[in-house]
């Protein structure tokens, strides 16, 4: 923090007040600018005192700013549930498990014998996501609609 004079006051032509009361010529003011305010001096031990840590001005901070994120969201679901939506081509993103091998838990343990090992296969569950243009919304599906082409057979 801050504790020089902080010459702000400009009382009368070419002459500077800091709140704590001194005064300064412009003439002087890059000299008498690197002073210790007493009042400020003040202030900023107050502010420590009252918060050693930090730790409330952090949590207010924190508070302010979990706000404003409510807010912003709040807005977003707004603009998106308004929005006359222009979707992309739907992208096929399934939810992968890679295979692995894991111990037969169920399998009879024969003493001496490392134990059974069983081949879990990879598993892909369908999924499409597609985002819209205008809000970049996005949505996913688990749901397929059976559709049927007729081709004509000569
Ligand atoms: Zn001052
Ligand atoms: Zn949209």
């Amino acid at each position: 923090m801050d504790t020089k004079h902080c010459f702000s006051d400009n009382f009368a032509p070419n002459w500077y007040r800091c709140k704590c009361g001194a005064e300064v010529h412009r003439s002087d003011m890059e000299q008498r600018k690197n002073e210790e305010c007493p009042s400020r001096v003040r202030e900023a031990a107050a502010k420590l005192a009252a918060d050693p840590l930090g730790a409330v001005a952090l949590a207010r901070s924190i508070a302010a700013q979990e706000r404003r994120l409510e807010t912003d969201k709040a807005k977003l679901r707004n603009l998106q549930s308004t929005c006359d939506h222009d979707w992309s081509e739907p992208k096929y993103t399934p939810d992968v498990r890679e295979a692995y091998s894991t111990e037969d838990l169920h399998g009879h343990f024969v003493e001496g014998q490392p134990p059974r090992m069983v081949h879990v296969p990879r598993e892909e569950k369908p999924k499409w996501t597609r985002t819209c243009r205008r809000c970049g919304k996005v949505e996913t599906t688990t749901t397929v609609a059976e559709t049927v082409t007729k081709a004509p057979r000569f």
